[in-house]
């Protein structure tokens, strides 16, 4: 039985972070989309945000922001992005009380079993390279960073069923969200900025870093902006 067939443990309430029971999930063409929301806080107004950094760019519009206004976020990373954006990375790494760096794959595979392109993206398509997958992704972190991470997002935010007590079998932590908000950085700035700024207590917020040519990531820095006007109180999966 995965976690998100299981009760919440009293693990995930002590950790700050829950993933909703299955029902509360979402499924897509038989796989699985699941949902991470905060344990409540002694305060109500928790929100986590966490942007990924697929294979693509550094998006600068949304890191600078984030170091300015001092929100912090955790960035799913993959390998493939800490190779091609070298000078990304440093920033990264220069703030380190702004960003922590989770895994989100080595090359950006799926971890879904069999041949079916997911998004377009050809996935890892067994278990043994879905393990492949996510130790190179996180020993690339552990390199730069000397630190282990602790949670692995998926590339498509979608896994098959077995996929996931596997994953956490190897000792990582499955990084869902309860608001996606960009589409796979497809959405118009003003729908994600709207989407954003509506963020509920206990949302873990989800979007994209990679992608600074789109329109999208205009969309996340407003949506910060205004949801920060809000008043909420940021935290990190880690931290929460
Ligand atoms: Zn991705």
């Amino acid at each position: 039985m995965c976690s998100l067939c299981a009760p919440l443990s009293r693990r995930d309430f002590c950790a700050g972070a829950i993933i909703l029971p299955l029902a509360l999930g979402r499924e897509r063409h038989g796989l699985l989309e699941p949902v991470l929301r905060l344990a409540p806080g002694p305060a109500p107004g928790q929100v986590a945000v966490t942007l990924d950094a697929c294979p693509g760019h550094f998006d600068a519009r949304i890191a600078t922001m984030l170091v300015a206004r001092r929100i912090p976020a955790t960035i799913f990373i993959t390998e493939t992005w800490m190779r091609w954006n070298r000078d990304g990375l440093a920033y990264f790494l220069t703030h380190p009380d702004i960003f922590i760096l989770e895994n989100h794959g080595a090359l950006h595979l799926p971890p879904v079993l069999g041949s079916k392109p997911v998004y377009g993206l050809q996935p890892a398509g067994s278990l043994a390279a879905i393990r492949t997958e996510v130790l190179n992704g996180a020993a690339a972190i552990q390199a730069a960073t000397g630190r282990r991470p602790g949670w692995y997002r998926g590339a498509a935010g979608l896994y098959s069923p077995q996929a996931i007590p596997y994953i956490e079998s190897l000792g990582w932590r499955i990084a869902g969200y309860s608001l996606n908000s960009d589409a796979g950085a497809s959405l118009p700035a003003a729908t994600v900025a709207r989407r954003i700024a509506a963020a509920a207590d206990g949302d873990v917020i989800e979007g994209h870093i990679n992608q600074p040519r789109r329109a999208s990531g205009a969309g996340i820095a407003a949506g910060l902006a205004a949801l920060q006007a809000h008043g909420p109180h940021f935290t990190t999966l880690e931290a929460a």
